[in-house]
């Protein structure tokens, strides 16, 4: 059966805690290598994520990627960053990673939130370039990057700084929270496109990047593999989880 998306969901604990994390349950859980091979046995994906909780708290990580890596034509890593180094991210690659997505949720308030170094983990991120060359960083709306700062929300200037780096920028929805985006207003660029699951691109400035919102919208078409059953829903795995979805 071919399906769009593989997500696997390899730990539920994580180095970071943070306030708006859709995912509230954060003990020690690790999903079996057994269960993913059993879950994506004779079926072929389009994509494969790769994520936790915080996957590289696993010294196994590439174990579960080289897994996905052969059911999946495209094989991303959603991390933190914080634990990333450059023998990592040779290994990451080697296993199969060709995307990687680091999660910042504000320049300003990032230590707050996250309890790490930004520029720490923003020189991991540059470090992993070396080896996996599409990087990106994921920004999820929050309370702290939609607040606004001299007039315009962090969240728009991120998008900017970011890019002009030369990295990868995807917005990614609060879905515990009611935040609605509104680029026309701060940016200046226009929607390129919008593929059937509401995911769009963007551009600005001669940069693209893309707004992932709408998790329900890829119902049915996802497998969800974790350490707490597997689902089809993202509902689903939230509620496992004890995440209300707004
Ligand atoms: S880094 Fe991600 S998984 Fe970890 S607490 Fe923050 S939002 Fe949750």
């Amino acid at each position: 059966m071919n399906q769009f998306r593989l997500r696997a969901i390899t730990n539920l604990h994580c180095n970071c805690n943070c306030q708006f994390c859709y995912q509230k349950r954060k003990e020690v859980a690790v999903l079996p290598l057994e269960n993913l091979r059993n879950a994506v046995a004779g079926r072929r994906f389009a994509r494969a994520s790769v994520m936790g909780g915080e996957t590289l708290l696993l010294k196994n990580a590439e174990e579960y990627v080289r897994i996905a890596a052969d059911a999946a034509a495209t094989v991303g890593l959603t991390t933190n960053g914080v634990l990333m180094d450059p023998v990592r991210a040779k290994g990451l690659a080697k296993a199969g990673v060709q995307e990687l997505a680091v999660s910042v949720p504000s320049f300003a308030m990032y230590r707050e939130i996250t309890g790490a170094d930004l520029h720490k983990t923003l020189a991991n991120l540059e470090a992993a370039r070396r080896y996996i060359p599409n990087v990106r960083v994921n920004i999820t709306q929050n309370m702290y990057n939609m607040q606004a700062a001299c007039g315009t929300p962090e969240i728009y200037l991120m998008i900017r700084e970011v890019l002009q780096t030369g990295v990868g920028v995807v917005i990614c929805e609060d879905i515990t929270a009611g935040f609605e985006m509104d680029f026309p207003r701060y940016l200046d660029g226009a929607k390129l496109a919008k593929n059937e699951f509401g995911f769009e691109t963007w551009e600005i400035e001669g940069y693209t990047f893309g707004f992932f919102h709408g998790a329900d919208n890829y119902d049915g078409t996802d497998l969800i593999v974790t350490p707490v059953g597997n689902f089809d829903t993202w509902k689903g795995y939230c509620d496992a989880v004890g995440c209300e979805m707004r």
